[in-house]
């Protein structure tokens, strides 16, 4: 299993971490030229505009827009579901949209900027979440529920893509990187 991960900026590293520490092989996607071969991709948190911007720039908007758009599993999280959103309610700027959903960016306001709470995440249980300037889910349309948090939706699932307004590669537990990698293998055994 060969997982790419976006590499041109944010929190990538935690990611290549936990999921080589799970046995992936993993790649970091800083060219067009390393977007090859995927079984998988991680769309890292960080700052979603600078992420648009050095994708366009680069010439890896297109290609990614179209592997995610059929269907190469996706884990996304924070800039990383504002990169797949079709909708952000609260800005111009759309990007991928191939996720069928309207989120807010920088939706906790600055006061909130940064938190944990554990709350429930569908098939796995209770999990420590952290947000930092994280975005939030406003309407799910199409997609799956999997995780809300003061009624606000965190955590959705669509086809392949499963995008999330928190952090799971910042802390210890690897269950939602494992349940990613799951879905990786079943897409490549296809
Ligand atoms: N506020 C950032 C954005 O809107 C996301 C923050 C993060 O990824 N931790 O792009």
């Amino acid at each position: 299993m060969r997982i790419g991960i976006l590499a041109l900026q944010g929190a990538f590293a935690e990611h290549k971490k936990m999921l080589e520490n799970l046995g992936a092989e993993c790649v970091e996607l800083r060219q067009a030229n390393d977007v090859i071969d995927l079984d998988g991709i991680v769309l890292p948190g960080g700052e979603s505009t600078v992420q648009g911007k050095l994708l366009r720039e680069l010439n890896m908007f297109d290609k990614i827009q179209k592997l995610i758009e059929q269907g190469l599993p996706t884990l996304a999280t924070c800039a990383g579901l504002v990169l797949l959103a079709d909708e952000i309610v609260n800005d111009d700027n759309v990007y991928f949209k191939t996720l069928p959903v309207s989120i807010k960016r920088n939706a906790y306001g600055r006061q909130l900027g940064s938190f944990d709470t554990v709350s429930d995440f569908k098939g796995i249980g209770e999990f420590d979440m952290k947000f930092i300037r994280a975005p939030y889910i406003v309407d799910a349309h199409g997609a799956e529920v999997l995780a809300e948090v003061d009624g606000h939706i965190v955590a959705v699932k669509y086809n392949n893509q499963l995008a999330l307004s928190f952090h799971p590669e910042l802390g210890e537990d690897n269950r939602i990187h494992k349940g990613f990698l799951q879905m990786v293998q079943k897409y490549s055994c296809q």
